[in-house]
């Protein structure tokens, strides 16, 4: 990976901006393709800052396709306690989930992209843009270069989807993390849903001594990051703040962009996690650019072959996922305790370590809500669909 001096480089096949997770798999299977393929990042420093909890369950570790080196703790469950004090152990008693230095991953992920073939321009920012040209600005001053297909990979704050004018998530939340010391066991995640009702807090461990507490929500953040944290003991360092989009954007292609990962509003509404959805958008979007850079094909028709891909793959659980997320803003404190109780039942419980997959969550609530138990939450889900089809129809 290299910065030579430039100011105007020969075009490549794809440009792909951000090296990110999803950036490095799209730009490196564009080079196992044999696709001419240039990555920008603005950073110096490929993973950092870092933005994210590092908790990757099991296909989403395998779908970066990287070495263990970045995995510091497996975990096998997740505990969800409630601010009354009750709590409900999820145990799969076996690994289920990493927890990752993302630095290292994202390093290796973008490695393995050089390694393909792709080139690097790091410590350079796209900051303009025409029908078919980057312009930068970095550490070698200004430059431009042109492509015939982009990969918008640019994270939560796509510059790419500002200057093309595209519509954005509808949702963004804002998260807050901070590694602290504290005694705590390896095996389990701690779910607290009451220190952030819209969404949720959490501790995530590292070791037995070391913890990950953060949580996103969309009002009062820093407030109730404060109060959660002073739950805790030991003193917080290593913070991370950043942005969690909800709601892909209405469209994900056009005039020979794709927009993948972050950039085009693909985390889980469920869990805000987004290396999963995001490494599955990085491979339809290389696929539909080595189709379109065979054919010498780049109009919109082409490059909405992306757009289906994703939409046969992840489209239908993410749509459920959006509603899981309505349904949650509608659990107040003393229903967390009444679900809590409910799906505590022997029976209950054997169904979601059964079916609980943390990347498709869809398929366990819809087995959950076929319980007589739980036949009060299908109401609620009924409502929540009809206020989404009605609030946003189609
Ligand atoms: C607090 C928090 C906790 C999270 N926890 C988890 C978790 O536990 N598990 C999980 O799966 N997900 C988690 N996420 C979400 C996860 O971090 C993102 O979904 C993931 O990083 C998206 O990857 P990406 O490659 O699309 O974007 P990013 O990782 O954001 O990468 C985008 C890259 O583009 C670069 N860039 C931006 N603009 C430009 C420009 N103009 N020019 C050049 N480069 C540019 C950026 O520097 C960056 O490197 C969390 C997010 C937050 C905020």
């Amino acid at each position: 990976m290299n910065n030579q001096g430039r100011r105007r480089q020969p075009g490549y096949d794809v440009v792909v901006v951000g090296a990110g997770p999803v950036g490095s798999m799209a730009a490196r299977l564009c080079a196992e393709y044999g696709l001419s393929t240039l990555c920008i990042e603005e950073h110096g420093t490929i993973g950092y800052p870092v933005q994210c909890a590092g908790l990757l369950s099991g296909n989403a570790f395998s779908e970066c396709e990287v070495s263990k080196k970045s995995v510091l703790n497996e975990v096998s469950g997740a505990e969800i306690i409630s601010d009354s004090g009750r709590r409900l152990l999820i145990d799969a008693g076996t690994t289920k989930a990493f927890v990752v230095d993302r630095g290292i991953l994202d390093r290796e992920m973008a490695g393995r992209a050089a390694n393909a073939g792709a080139e690097f321009w790091l410590k350079t920012a796209v900051c303009r843009m025409d029908a078919n040209r980057l312009f930068t600005r970095g550490i070698d001053g200004h430059g431009e270069v042109s492509y015939k297909i982009l990969i918008a990979a640019d994270g939560p704050r796509s510059t790419i989807a500002r200057l093309r004018g595209m519509a954005r998530a509808r949702t963004y939340l804002a998260g807050i993390q901070a590694e602290i010391s504290c005694e705590n066991d390896p095996r389990f995640v701690g779910v607290y849903p009451e220190a952030s009702p819209e969404f949720f807090a959490w501790r995530i461990p590292v070791n037995r001594k070391r913890a990950r507490i953060g949580l996103a929500g969309m009002t009062r953040v820093r407030e109730k990051f404060a109060s959660f944290s002073s739950r805790f003991s030991g003193p917080c360092m290593d913070f991370v703040v950043g942005t969690i989009p909800l709601g892909i954007m209405p469209v994900t292609y056009g005039n020979r962009v794709m927009y993948v990962g972050d950039a085009g509003g693909f985390a889980k509404p469920t869990s805000g996690g987004g290396i999963y959805t995001g490494v599955r958008t990085a491979r339809h979007a290389a696929t539909t650019a080595r189709d379109c850079i065979e054919k010498q094909v780049f109009d919109d028709a082409p490059l909405s072959r992306y757009e289906d891909l994703w939409k046969s793959d992840i489209g239908k659980e993410l749509g459920r996922g959006l509603w899981m997320f309505r349904m949650r803003q509608t659990i107040g404190p003393l229903e967390t305790d009444r679900l809590i109780a409910a799906l505590s039942d022997p029976g209950i419980l054997e169904i979601i370590r059964q079916h609980g997959d943390m990347d498709r969550p869809a398929g366990v609530v819809k087995e959950l809500l076929k319980q007589p138990a739980l036949y009060r939450y299908s109401g609620m889900a009924l409502r929540c669909g009809i206020k989404m089809l009605t609030v946003n129809p189609g």
